[in-house]
C-alpha cells in the first residue's frame, strides 16, 4: 500500500514572517473586471512558477541529486519559499479577490471558483494569529525529531507532552478555520472538503459490521500460500516490468517519467509532467509492481486534466480522497483483478522465468490478495487496511472532543486493534507511534485514505452501467476505455468541482454499502468462505 500523493501547492509556506500583513495599506484601485482578472491570472501563473521550482528542487533530492548537496538548496528552497509565501499573503490580493467577489456575477465558472480555491488558502493564513502560527511551526519543527526518537527508543512518553500541545493547538485552530463547525469536523475539511463525522460514524460502522466479521471467518479458513512472491526478483527485471506496466496503462512517457525512491510518490508539475517514483525489493516481486500501479494511478488523475486548468489555483487533483479513490481503483480494483493476473502474468512469466516455474495464474491471482489481519498500517492488505484507519479516526476523535487524554492513547490503541483486527500490539512503536502524520500537525488527515478506497467500487458500478464488463477489456490488457470514463468524469475537472460535489456528479450520493459489498464478494470467493 502506498499513500504517497504530493500537493505541489498544499501548505508550503514559512510561518515564521507573518509580521509582514500592512491592515492600513491604501485601497487598490481596479479599472475593470478585465483588468482584475488578468491580474488574478497573473498572481497564479507567478505562484505555479515558484511552486514549480520548488517542487522540482524536492524531486531531485529525493531522486538524482548526490547525497551531500543539501546546503546549496535548502538555501534556494528557503528563499523560494519565503518569495511564494509574502506574494500570498500580500494585502494587495486580499483586495483583489474582494474586489472579484463583489463583481461574482461578471465573472465565468471557473473565474470564480479560482477566487474561492484563493480566497480559502489567503483566509487560512491569516486566520491565526501570527504568535500562534509561530508558536505552532516551532513545535512542529521539534516534534518530527522527538516522535523519530520516541518510535525507535519506543518511549511513548517522550512524545506525549508534545503530541498534547499539537491536539491544544489543533483544538483551537479548529475554531478558527471554522467556527461553525464540530472542532473535528473543521479538522476534516481541512483535509477533504466536506466530510463531516456524520458520514464518518455511519460509513466506519457499516465497515465494523462486515469486516471484521469476515476477517474472523478468514482466519479460521485455509490460508492462502504466498511464499513464492518473496524468492529472489533482480531489480533489472522489475524495472522492465515496471516499463511494460505504465504502457498496459495508457501512461504517456513523453509527460510522465518513472525514478526510484525510499519511498513511491506521485508528484504533478502541471498535466504535461508528471513523475511517479517506485521502489526496487530484490525479495518482494509486487511491493514496485503495485507501486508502479498505484503511483500510475494518480499520475493519470493529473494526465487527464484539462489544459484549461494549468497554472492556475484548480490545477491538480482536487482532494487527498477522490486522489487516493483513483489510485486505489487502478491498484486493487484492477490491478489485483483475476483479469488484470491475466493480461500481465505471461510478461511475469518471461521475466521470471524460474522463480514463477511452478506457479500459474490462480495462484499468483490468489497470493497478491492474501489477507492478513496486522498491525502497520502501510503493510496492510486491501480487506483489513480500513480498519487501521478506523483505529485512528477513534482515537483522534476523542482526543479532539476532549474524552481521551494523550497519555491514554497507547491502551485505547490497543483496545481497538484487538477489537477489531484481533492482532495484540507488541509495543507502541509497532502501535501508535507507527506513522508519523501526528507529529506533523496533521490530524484529521487518515480518514481521507479510507473514504478514498471506498469511492472505487461505487464508481466501478458506474462505470459497469455504462460500459458493460470492463474486465473483458482488462483481461485483453486493455485499460483504455476504463481510463478514458475516468477521465471524462474525474480527471478532466482537476479542483473546479469540489470532492463530495464531484464524487456526487458521477456515482450520485456515497454509500459504504459498494465498498463492503465489494469486499465480501471478493473475499468470500477467495477464501471460499
Ligand atoms: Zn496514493
Amino acid at each position: 500500500m502506498q499513500e504517497d500523493f504530493l500537493f505541489l501547492d498544499e501548505k508550503m509556506g514559512p510561518w515564521y514572517d507573518l509580521g509582514n500583513k500592512k491592515e492600513d495599506d491604501p485601497v487598490m484601485k481596479f479599472e475593470s473586471v478585465a483588468q482584475a482578472i488578468e491580474m488574478l491570472k497573473n498572481f497564479q501563473q507567478t505562484q505555479y512558477a515558484y511552486n514549480h521550482a520548488i517542487s522540482m528542487l524536492y524531486h531531485d533530492a529525493s531522486t538524482t541529486a548526490p547525497s551531500d548537496s543539501w546546503e546549496g538548496r535548502g538555501k534556494t528552497m528557503e528563499i523560494l519559499t519565503q518569495v511564494t509565501y509574502e506574494q500570498m499573503t500580500k494585502p494587495e490580493n486580499a483586495e483583489l479577490l474582494s474586489y472579484l467577489e463583489a463583481n461574482a456575477d461578471q465573472l465565468d465558472a471557473q473565474t470564480r471558483r479560482e477566487v474561492e480555491v484563493l480566497r480559502k488558502g489567503y483566509d487560512q493564513i491569516h486566520r491565526i494569529p501570527a504568535e500562534e502560527y509561530v508558536a505552532y511551526s516551532v513545535l512542529l519543527n521539534e516534534a518530527q525529531g522527538v516522535w523519530q526518537k520516541a518510535k525507535t527508543d519506543d518511549n511513548f512518553e517522550l512524545f506525549a507532552p508534545v503530541l498534547e500541545k499539537i491536539v491544544d493547538f489543533n483544538r483551537k485552530f479548529a475554531g478558527y478555520y471554522q467556527p461553525d463547525m464540530l472542532p473535528y469536523d473543521a479538522l476534516l475539511n481541512e483535509y477533504e472538503e466536506g466530510l463531516t463525522m456524520e458520514t464518518l460514524d455511519a460509513f466506519f460502522a457499516q465497515l465494523q459490521e462486515t469486516i471484521v466479521p469476515l476477517i474472523a471467518k478468514i482466519r479460521e479458513a485455509k490460508q492462502i500460500d504466498n511464499a513464492f512472491l518473496f524468492k529472489t526478483y533482480p531489480a533489472a527485471q522489475q524495472r522492465v516490468f515496471s516499463e511494460y506496466l505504465m504502457d498496459l496503462m495508457g501512461i504517456d512517457k513523453t509527460h510522465c517519467a518513472l525514478g526510484e525512491t525510499e519511498h513511491p510518490y506521485t508528484m504533478n508539475f502541471n498535466n504535461k509532467d508528471v513523475r511517479i517514483t517506485t521502489h526496487y525489493y530484490e525479495n518482494n516481486l509486487v511491493s514496485s509492481m503495485f507501486s508502479v500501479v498505484h503511483e500510475g494511478g494518480h499520475a493519470l488523475y493529473e494526465l487527464g486534466a484539462d489544459d484549461c486548468y494549468n497554472y492556475t489555483a484548480l490545477t491538480g487533483g482536487v482532494s487527498m480522497g477522490i486522489h487516493e479513490s483513483q489510485s486505489r481503483f487502478y491498484e486493487n480494483i484492477i490491478g489485483r483483478s483475476e483479469a488484470f493476473v491475466h493480461a500481465v502474468f505471461p510478461k511475469l512469466k518471461e521475466l521470471f522465468p524460474e522463480q514463477l516455474k511452478d506457479v500459474d495464474e490462480m495462484m499468483f491471482y490468489r497470493a497478491i490478495n492474501r489477507s492478513e489481519p496486522s498491525l502497520i498500517r502501510i503493510e496492510a492488505d486491501e480487506l483489513t487496511y480500513p480498519l487501521h484507519i478506523m483505529v485512528r479516526y477513534e482515537v483522534e476523535k476523542q482526543l479532539i472532543a476532549g474524552t481521551l487524554a494523550v497519555k491514554d492513547i497507547p491502551a485505547e490503541w490497543n483496545r481497538l486493534y484487538k477489537e477489531y483486527l484481533g492482532v495484540d500490539v507488541p509495543n507502541n512503536a509497532k502501535g501508535c507511534l507507527q506513522d508519523s502524520h501526528w507529529s506533523g500537525g496533521s490530524i484529521g488527515y487518515f480518514p481521507s485514505y479510507a473514504i478514498g478506497s471506498a469511492y472505487g467500487p461505487q464508481m466501478l458500478r458506474k462505470m459497469e452501467e455504462e460500459l458493460g464488463d470492463i474486465y473483458k477489456d482488462v483481461a485483453k490488457g486493455d485499460l483504455s476505455r476504463v481510463t478514458a470514463w475516468l477521465r471524462e468524469k474525474i480527471h478532466r475537472y482537476a479542483s473546479f468541482k469540489k470532492p463530495t460535489e464531484l464524487f456526487e456528479s458521477v456515482c450520485g450520493r456515497f454509500d459504504a454499502k459498494y465498498f463492503t459489498d465489494y469486499l465480501t464478494e471478493k473475499y468470500s470467493k477467495l477464501y471460499d468462505l
